[in-house]
């Protein structure tokens, strides 16, 4: 019985740094190689099943049936903001602050300018719509604790 290892060398880019060749390609993958290395990959002439076949192979530079999934996964773990929605969102509750530090943005507005209870449940609604298994909410200002009420209200 004769088993057939299908494999392929995935396009990449290079640049000579010093004595190695950094190859990298768009699934996030990377390896450096010296010279006699790079010409082989460069010509596609990696023995398949030899010492630098499998380096590749391991570091995702040649993509076979056994490793295709790991280096996919890599490539979702990369791009991880393309699959799914951000994970931190900021709720400024207040521009109020009992401080006047001179670089600050906040400019200590009345608080006519809070964030209300109704428009919180508004960022609460949004938060569970949101389509990511880890979500952060930073309270942000002037001083967040100035708008209590509403502070409260997301616990
Ligand atoms: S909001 Fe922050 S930076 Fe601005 S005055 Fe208050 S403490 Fe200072």
């Amino acid at each position: 019985m004769t088993s057939t290892v299908i494999s392929s060398i995935l396009p990449f880019n290079s640049e000579k740094i010093n004595d190695k060749y950094l190859v990298t390609n768009m699934m996030g993958c990377w390896d450096a190689l010296n010279e006699k290395e790079f010409h082989q990959l460069h010509s596609m002439r990696v023995l398949e099943g030899g010492g630098l076949f499998n380096r590749l192979l391991e570091r995702g530079l040649i993509v076979d049936a056994d490793n295709l999934q790991r280096v996919i996964d890599g490539y979702r773990s990369l791009n991880a903001n393309l699959f799914t929605d951000t994970s931190l969102h900021i709720a400024v509750v207040t521009k109020r602050c009992n401080l006047r530090c001179t670089y600050c943005h906040a400019e200590g507005g009345a608080s006519s300018e809070d964030m209300s209870i109704e428009t919180a449940g508004r960022v609460l609604q949004y938060l569970f719509d949101v389509r990511n298994n880890s979500v952060t909410l930073e309270f942000q200002g002037g001083e967040p604790l100035l708008n209590w009420p509403v502070v409260k209200f997301f616990d």
